[in-house]
């Protein structure tokens, strides 16, 4: 029996009740008439024609980009959801385009001779600033062991030293992650300063000409093969005036073979270097070595869309719940083997189908919530979370609007679960009311089993939450009914060593959605119940983004 045979009762309870009140506030019991009825052949659907060959791998301003929105646009106009901005339901994100051509050997000069890492198999590296051509030149190395200043918790790996003009050597995640010991970070589970993006952030703060992040697959989370395949595929950036996206000169990656040879080149030894900097008081090593090279890029400036449908509350269309999925893909595979097509179905087709899904389920049922119901799907966001900037930037309607929502990417399909991954848990109460809706179908809410990999800060929502907009993002959990742990936790993993970001992310018929349709039913079970409630979701005392939204919804009172 699945658990949707065990909801009726209950909801045909609440029903009554809504008919009992007959009018206005719903409460927390809201529930619809009669719930929808997700099938695999409407998820599947949507996801064989976003993730075909044809899609091209639905690259930000590509062919493929133009069919994938044309796609979304006809299916919201077929269920009567009005577009989201003035002009339609594109919102034009302007991005320039920078595509790294083959670059030149890095070239490291010590005292003991010369050291050459190969472009493509030893490092790789590129400029994400809008020019043709940066070079290196004899740039001194400084080891910096993590790259972190945090004041919080009193740790700066740049105490002392100068990096203008000298490329830092990073080290990825934390200390609390290397070290396994509670008490530095948050322990194993990552920081934001275990992010590459944040390494390349701090670097350029301390005006470094170079930062280059030594790879090692555990804590950076991913293959050498996800980094080389990123680095040749084409950047963008938000083409916006007054944005700083121009980081350092040159940014990259070293195997951590390469960063061993780079260390004995400097009379040193890599793992003691590596354990001395997640030691409290580390101090930055300069390696007396010189890098030089250059990189250049192709430039193109171009126009992206997020797509905004929004289905209008019957009763407070000022006030918004929000579904969202980022519809982008990295296109096809230029270099490093051929023409293969990053189908990106798991990434994200389906987060993109299960927002369609949604889109035709609100369209249909009764009674239709007091609130409105807003659908975004999101570009950019395998460039850097590009599309959800710009529209919590320039957002379709305010933000402190939005009583909350929900961020789908890369939905699981191992099967029905009996629990429910719930990255960043601990957030906001939109998790009491998450918790309520998972019960009804008998499962349980758990944390995401590696916090360390910081999923919190990769996908979509962040943006928003940053905003003070509290979002949910959860999937299936790992205790695959009749199969348990083990096999959920060897089907992720499978996931990311197998087809993470590989043109090996494929439809595949034979896929378990009995999971993901037990998943929407619960994304539609949130989302509707928050419709129709009159409650703004705080996020819990202590949430770093709950003094944000409590400005902005005193604010929005204020007007
Ligand atoms: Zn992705």
């Amino acid at each position: 029996m699945t658990a949707l045979n065990t909801i009726p009762t209950t909801w045909t309870f609440a029903a009554l009740a809504v008919v009992l009140l007959a009018t206005g506030c719903a409460g927390r019991s809201g529930a619809p008439d009669r719930a929808p009825a997700f099938t695999a052949e409407g998820f599947n659907g949507h996801v064989q024609v976003l993730a075909s060959d044809e899609f091209e791998g639905r690259r930000p301003a590509s062919a493929g980009e133009e069919k994938t929105v044309a796609y979304l646009e006809q299916q919201f106009r077929a269920w009567g959801l009005q577009p989201g901005t003035p002009a339609g339901f594109r919102q034009p994100v302007p991005f320039l385009e920078l595509t790294a051509l083959p670059a030149d050997e890095l070239r490291v000069a010590g005292p003991r001779g010369e050291l050459v890492l190969r472009y493509g198999d030893d490092a790789v590296y590129w400029t994400t600033r809008p020019v043709r051509e940066v070079a290196l030149e004899a740039s001194e190395l400084v080891f910096v062991g993590y790259g972190i200043v945090e004041p919080q918790y009193g740790w700066n790996d740049y105490a002392g030293i100068d990096m203008r003009g000298k490329t830092a050597v990073i080290l990825v995640n934390d200390p609390g992650f290397a070290t396994g010991d509670p008490e530095l970070f948050k322990g194993r589970a990552m920081t934001y300063h275990g992010r590459w993006t944040y390494k390349f952030e701090e670097a350029s703060r301390q005006g470094a000409a170079g930062a280059i992040i030594v790879h090692e697959e555990e804590p950076a989370a991913y293959p050498w093969e996800v980094v080389r395949n990123g680095a040749v595929k084409p950047q963008l950036l938000i083409d916006e005036p007054g944005r700083d996206g121009y980081r350092i000169a040159v940014e990259g990656w070293v195997t951590r073979g390469s960063a061993e040879r780079l260390f004995a080149a400097a009379g040193l030894d890599f793992e003691t270097q590596k354990r001395e900097a997640a030691v409290r008081g580390f101090r930055a090593v300069p390696l007396e070595l010189r890098a030089s090279t250059s990189v250049r890029n192709a430039i193109r400036r171009a126009t992206s869309s997020n797509v905004v449908a929004v289905l209008p509350g019957r009763e407070r269309p000022d006030e918004f719940v929000l579904y969202t999925a980022h519809w982008d893909h990295f296109g096809r595979a230029l270099a490093f083997g051929g023409d293969a097509v990053f189908n990106g179905a798991i990434d994200n087709a389906t987060g993109t189908a299960a927002l369609l899904e949604l889109a035709q389920a609100f369209s249909a049922v009764r009674p239709r919530p007091e609130r409105s119901v807003l659908f975004v799907a999101f570009t950019g966001e395998e460039y850097g979370l590009l599309g959800s900037e710009y529209f919590a930037a320039h957002p379709t309607v305010p933000l402190a609007s939005v009583a909350g929502g929900v961020n789908m990417d890369g939905l699981y399909l191992a099967g029905r679960t009996h629990d429910l991954t719930v990255f960043g848990i601990g957030s906001s109460e939109l998790e009491d009311s998450l918790r309520e809706s998972a019960a009804r179908q008998g499962r349980v809410l758990r944390p995401e089993p590696t916090p360390e990999k910081g999923y919190y800060y990769r996908s979509d929502h962040f943006n928003l939450a940053r905003r003070g907009v509290p979002m949910l993002y959860v999937k299936s959990g790992i205790d695959v009914v009749g199969k348990g742990e083990t096999y959920g936790r060897q089907w992720a993993a499978d996931y990311v060593a197998q087809r993470y970001h590989k043109p090996s992310d494929e439809f595949d018929p034979t896929w378990d959605v009995s999971g993901v349709l037990e998943d929407l039913a619960l994304y539609f079970d949130v989302g509707y119940r928050l419709a129709r409630d009159t409650a703004f979701p705080a996020w819990y005392p202590g949430n770093e983004f709950r003094p944000i939204r409590e400005q902005s919804r005193a604010a929005a009172a204020a007007k």
